[in-house]
């Protein structure tokens, strides 16, 4: 069979029936008349063999109109190094790599990338996927776009601002790369189902809080299942590619659940957010954050008792000013201007165009290898840094044997004749969970769930139900959790795969069951 790789992350030819004939050979884009280059700034530069005089005026009409139509590209050379990457064996390619001509359209009828996040990176990695080969993309994205994004997210307007971030990335990119399908999800990444998540083959994730990615993290890692060796199953690893940049710095890595570290595994990686003591804001400040922090956490709410502060109200900003300046007068302090206090109040952190442009591209290669085989993949942290000179190393962290999320499941034991009710009591009580108002599904199937109203109602008679009847007899199986848990002191979104074993039950009985 051709092209294992592909396959074997994708699971498709299996299952199925189409695609014996989605991996019949096609005819090969290259040879033709195309000898230029088309790298991947054919996208933003015109290509020399454009310049004549009537593209120019092309192009600067679509430049000024982004919705004007744009001359199409030739194919085959916008797509020469991709093939020449697909097409050619390699040293350094995957064992599994079986080079053909037909790879890259093989990519993009069969591969379904979900891109969480569509700022300053998910920008960039629409771009980056969609030139990369990928056909059928999704992303997701709960925010509108404001107009102080529009310095470094490229793929938005002024006449954008307001409307969703996800809508206009994914109309954007469909414009300008012909063949390629992006579907946009402006929603929470909590509001969507676990089923949603299971189509894609591949995650990338271009955020910037580290609760959401834990929250795809574990929503990748719950898909995970082991044999009996403890070895992950391959049809069930969900591999996923994060990016994340901080000013100068970037990182990009990659999670093959099971394999390498999953974000869980080494959360330590991520300083806790600076926080200072309020003594220090009361009694002894030191710097100008500390002058706007007190006016932000302990001034405003002596003045306007009550009255929640707005940070994205420009008066409320502006008191904060002047009041971090007052302060800071008083101890002598210099360098309390306005934009830092935006900066501390908002905790914004600066966001600079060229290292999501760089990040991103290391994650679409990084995609591009997982998926394709043509290249070994990054083991497993590549972290750049174009603060001082430009630096690039590659770290190979290890896994956390006891990870709740990516290992086998925290094991819960219960009675046979233990209800639903008592299940979500124990997560609630559990000391490693402490998941609180727990929805829980199993192989799909919603056995509770808290909301939706019209859900909750549907699966409240389950609740008293023993889970032994509600998981059909079997001795172990393994459900999943949705709720709330306290992270850093901190309520978050959390999910978490639980292996659930009956006391007394042996495994024998799985096998009459299954063969009843
Ligand atoms: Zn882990």
């Amino acid at each position: 069979m051709r092209d294992r790789h592909l396959c074997f992350l994708i699971g498709e030819t299996g299952r199925n029936p189409n695609a014996a004939a989605q991996l019949a050979p096609q005819p090969s884009v290259r040879g033709g008349s195309h000898s230029q280059p088309a790298p991947l700034l054919f996208f933003l530069v015109p290509s020399p063999s454009e310049s004549s005089k009537a593209s120019r005026t092309q192009r600067a009409a679509a430049m000024a109109s982004p919705d004007a139509e744009q001359p199409a590209p030739t194919e085959p050379a916008r797509w020469r190094d991709l093939d020449m990457l697909l097409s050619r064996p390699g040293n350094l390619v995957e064992a599994s790599f079986d080079p053909s001509p037909t790879l890259r359209d093989l990519l993009g009828s069969l591969v379904e990338v979900l891109v969480v996040g569509a700022g300053g990176l998910g920008c960039e990695l629409l771009k980056d996927l969609a030139l990369s080969g990928f056909k059928k993309l999704h992303v997701i994205d709960m925010d509108t776009i404001d107009v102080s994004n529009l310095n470094r997210q490229f793929l938005f307007r002024v006449q954008d601002v307001g409307k969703s971030k996800a809508e206009v990335a994914a109309k954007r990119v469909m414009e300008r790369v012909s063949g390629v399908n992006i579907v946009p999800h402006f929603c929470r990444i909590e509001d969507k189902e676990l089923e949603f998540y299971s189509q894609f083959h591949i995650i990338v994730l271009g955020l910037d809080s580290i609760e959401a990615r834990s929250y795809i993290n574990s929503v990748a890692c719950g898909f995970l299942e082991y044999d009996s060796n403890d070895n992950p199953l391959p049809e069930t690893v969900k591999p996923m590619v994060d990016g994340g940049t901080e000013g100068f710095k970037g990182h990009a890595r990659v999670i093959i659940p099971g394999t390498t570290p999953c974000f869980e595994c080494n959360i330590w990686l991520f300083p806790p957010q600076v926080k200072f003591p309020l003594c220090t804001l009361a009694e002894t400040p030191r710097t100008a954050a500390h002058c706007i922090e007190y006016a932000h956490l302990i001034k405003w709410d002596e003045v306007h008792s009550g009255k929640p502060f707005d940070a994205d109200d420009a008066e409320h900003m502006q008191w904060i000013y002047s009041e971090a300046l007052k302060r800071a007068e008083l101890f002598g302090i210099s360098g309390v201007t306005y934009s830092l206090t935006q900066g501390v109040v908002k905790n914004i952190i600066p966001a600079i165009a060229s290292t999501n442009a760089i990040i991103s591209a290391a994650c679409a290669l990084e995609a591009f290898k997982l998926i394709s085989g043509c290249s070994k993949s990054v083991s497993n942290y590549l972290t750049y840094n174009g603060l001082e000179g430009t630096h690039i190393k590659v770290t190979d962290f290890v896994r956390d044997k006891d990870c709740l999320v990516c290992g086998p499941g925290t094991l819960i034991e219960l009675d046979t004749s233990s209800t639903l009710a008592e299940f979500i009591k124990m997560l609630e009580e559990h000391p490693k969970l402490r998941i609180s108002k727990a929805s829980v599904t199993h192989e799909g199937n919603n056995l509770y769930m808290q909301s939706p109203e019209v859900l909750e109602q549907m699966t409240r008679p389950n609740l008293s139900v023993p889970m032994f009847e509600l998981l059909k007899g079997v001795p172990c199986a393994t459900v999943h959790a949705t709720g709330m848990a306290e992270n850093n002191g901190k309520k978050v979104s959390s999910l978490r795969k639980l292996r659930v074993a009956f006391k007394g039950v042996e495994a024998s009985n799985m096998d009459t069951t299954e063969s009843s």
